[in-house]
């Protein structure tokens, strides 16, 4: 199964993919995730990358599409894969159809989560996420059972990302708007796209997405 999820910052694409992860044995490509790793290791492209995310705009889609061919012809691709924040240009849409194309792949859904900005707002001010295992929490809609440990790995290594303050969020969903928001229509005319209420709860999301992928 090959998935897109669609949706501005905040919207849950990242809790979500993870519990698709854990039903269907397939890999989440983060490029948000592969773009900070680049960061965090100081490669070629994470310095590159570092500023422009900082500023909450766009990372070059040269970058982002090179990263995204060369992680799908990984081994763990091969039953499909989920696509969490891109493509988020037209241009990375048209260079994802090539690229399908090329490969002999061919896209399943594409599942777009709708979510007010206030929501956006306050669901990206209390995002935090375990530094060791990746899982997403919440200050106040998904906190550890257990307070400072890791409901998946036990760690208590906490931490929030640089760019999830409210200046640069609000920069991000500009950037939504502008530059992403376009690919709704993009991928309803190609009779790709699945809208999804992304208001209600994390289960209740997560059951609709679940009856979108059993008719996809
Ligand atoms: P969120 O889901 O909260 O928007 P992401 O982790 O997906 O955040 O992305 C964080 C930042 O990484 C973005 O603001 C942008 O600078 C960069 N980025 C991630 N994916 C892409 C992409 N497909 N194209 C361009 N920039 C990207
Ligand atoms: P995205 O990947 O789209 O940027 P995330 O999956 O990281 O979004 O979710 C953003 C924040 O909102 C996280 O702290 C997450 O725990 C929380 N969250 C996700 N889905 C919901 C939901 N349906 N209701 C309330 N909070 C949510
Ligand atoms: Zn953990």
């Amino acid at each position: 199964m090959k998935l897109i999820l669609l949706g501005p910052p905040g919207a849950g694409k990242g809790t979500q993919a993870k519990l698709i992860v854990d039903k269907h044995s397939i890999p989440q490509l983060s490029t948000g995730d592969m773009l900070r790793e680049a960061v965090k290791f100081g490669s070629k492209i994470g310095k590159r990358a570092k500023a422009v995310m900082d500023a909450g705009k766009l990372v070059s889609d040269d970058i982002v599409i090179g990263i995204v061919s060369d992680r799908v012809d990984m081994e763990n691709c091969k039953n499909g894969f989920i696509l969490d924040g891109f493509p988020r240009t037209l241009q990375q849409a048209d260079a994802l159809e090539a690229m399908f194309e090329e490969k002999d792949m061919a896209l399943d859904a594409v599942i777009e989560l709708e979510v007010d900005d206030d929501a956006l707002v306050e669901r990206v001010a209390g995002r935090f996420t375990c530094g060791t295992c990746g899982e997403g929490y919440h200050d106040k809609f998904k906190l550890p059972v257990t307070p400072n440990k890791c409901d998946k790995c036990g760690e208590n290594n906490f931490a929030r990302r640089a760019d999830d303050n409210e200046e640069t969020m609000r920069s991000r969903l500009r950037a939504y708007y502008k530059e992403t928001a376009p690919l709704v229509g993009y991928y309803y005319a190609k009779g790709f796209l699945r809208g999804v209420d992304g208001m209600g709860t994390i289960a209740k999301i997560a059951a609709d997405v679940d009856n979108i992928l059993k008719s996809a």
